[in-house]
C-alpha cells in the first residue's frame, strides 16, 4: 500500500481550451492572461503548469504523462485525472481523437508509450498488461467491457488493497489492442444510454492499465498500476435549475467531487492529516494510486469564455487546494 509518510507526489496542471463557435458568434470575451508557464491572471493562479489554449496534445503529454509511465514501468501507481465543468476539454484531455495521431490525447499516448518502452526492455523481462474500463455513476460501478455487470463492488484483497470485483480485466499485447478495449467500452456506453453527451457529464469513468512484469532468470517481480479517470461534470446545478432526479444526480457528484478535493488537499497538506479515502467509492478505488509513492496528476481543465467565468474560477480554486 502507498506510504502516506512519504514524499507527497501531487501535481496539478492547468490547462485552458480555446473559444468555441457558439461562444465567438455570442460575443463571449476571452477571460484568462498567462504569466510564464506555471500562472494565470496575474499570478492569481499558480499550479506545476499552465497549458495555454494553443498546446497541443502531444505537448501536453511530454509535459505530464511520459514521465508517469516510466514510473508505472518501474514499478510506481499513479493516477491522472482530468476535473472540469462540463465542454471544458476533459475528454479531448484523456482521450482526444482515438484514431487521429495529432489528436488523440493521453490514454492512446500512454498505451503507444508503454509498448515503445517494452520493446526496448531486457528480453528476459515477461510483461502481463491487461486493462479495465468502467464508470461510476450515482455512486454505482458499471462495468463498460461487461454491460451485464451493473453494480459492481469495492472489495480489499488480502493486503487491504481495494479493488472492483469481478470488473473484466483484458489482457493486452499491442497499442491496438488497448484502443479496441476503449473503442468496445465507449460503444458500450453509448448503447446504455439515450444522450451520451448528458451520461459521460454525469458519471466518472475510469480506464485501468495494470502493469505485471517478471524476469525470467531471477523471478524478481515488479507491478504497477494506472489509473485514468475522467471526471463527471464539475459545474453547479442551479445554472439548469434542476429538480428531481437530475438534483440527485447533481447532488451526488457534488459529494463525489468534494470527497475527492478532500482527499487531494489532506494528501497535498502532508504527513500528518488523517486522509478520508472512506468517503466515496471513487477514492476508495482509487487509495494505493494516490499520494503516498504514487505519481497523481490532476488536470484543471477550463473554459476560457465570460460566459463560464465563475465555473472556471471555481474549478481553479478546486486545484489551487491541491497545492
Ligand atoms: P468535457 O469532456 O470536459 O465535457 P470535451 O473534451 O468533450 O469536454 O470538450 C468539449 C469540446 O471542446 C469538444 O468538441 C472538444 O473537441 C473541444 N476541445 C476541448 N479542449 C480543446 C482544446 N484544447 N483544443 C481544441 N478543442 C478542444
Ligand atoms: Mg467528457
Amino acid at each position: 500500500m502507498a506510504d502516506v509518510t512519504s514524499e507527497c507526489n501531487i501535481k496539478v496542471l492547468c490547462r485552458f481550451r480555446p473559444l468555441n463557435q457558439s461562444e465567438i458568434l455570442r460575443g463571449d470575451q476571452f477571460i484568462p492572461t498567462f504569466q510564464g508557464d506555471d500562472s494565470v491572471n496575474g499570478r492569481s493562479y499558480v499550479f506545476d503548469r499552465v497549458f495555454p489554449t494553443n498546446t497541443t496534445q502531444e505537448q501536453v503529454y511530454n509535459a505530464c504523462a511520459k514521465q508517469i509511465v516510466k514510473d508505472v514501468l518501474g514499478g510506481y501507481n499513479g493516477t491522472i485525472f482530468a476535473y472540469g465543468q462540463t465542454a471544458s476539454g476533459k475528454t479531448h484531455t484523456m482521450e482526444g481523437k482515438l484514431h487521429d495521431p495529432n489528436q488523440m490525447g493521453i490514454i492512446p499516448r500512454i498505451a503507444e508509450d508503454i509498448f515503445n518502452h517494452i520493446f526496448g526492455m531486457d528480453e528476459n523481462l515477461e510483461f502481463h498488461i491487461k486493462v479495465s474500463y468502467f464508470e461510476v455513476y450515482m455512486d454505482k460501478i458499471r462495468d463498460l467491457l461487461d454491460v451485464t455487470k451493473t453494480n459492481l463492488a469495492v472489495h480489499e484483497d488480502k493486503n487491504k488493497i481495494p479493488y472492483v470485483k469481478g470488473c473484466t480485466e483484458r489482457f493486452v499485447s499491442s497499442p491496438d489492442e488497448v484502443m479496441d478495449v476503449i473503442d468496445e467500452g465507449k460503444n458500450n456506453r453509448h448503447v446504455a444510454v439515450t444522450n451520451m453527451n448528458e451520461h459521460s457529464s454525469r458519471s466518472h469513468s475510469i480506464f485501468l492499465i495494470n502493469i505485471k512484469q517478471e524476469h525470467t532468470e531471477t523471478e524478481q517481480k515488479l507491478c504497477g498500476k494506472l489509473y485514468l479517470v475522467d471526471l463527471a461534470g464539475s459545474e453547479k446545478v442551479s445554472k439548469t435549475g434542476a429538480a428531481g432526479a437530475v438534483l440527485d444526480e447533481a447532488k451526488n457528484i457534488n459529494k463525489s467531487l468534494s470527497a475527492l478535493g478532500n482527499v487531494i488537499s489532506a494528501l497535498a497538506e502532508g504527513t500528518k492529516t488523517h486522509v478520508p479515502y472512506r468517503d466515496s467509492k471513487m477514492t476508495r478505488i482509487l487509495q494505493d494510486s494516490l499520494g503516498g509513492n504514487c505519481r497523481t496528476t490532476m488536470f484543471i481543465c477550463c473554459s476560457p469564455s465570460s460566459y463560464n467565468d465563475a465555473e472556471t474560477k471555481s474549478t481553479l480554486m478546486f486545484g489551487q487546494r491541491a497545492k
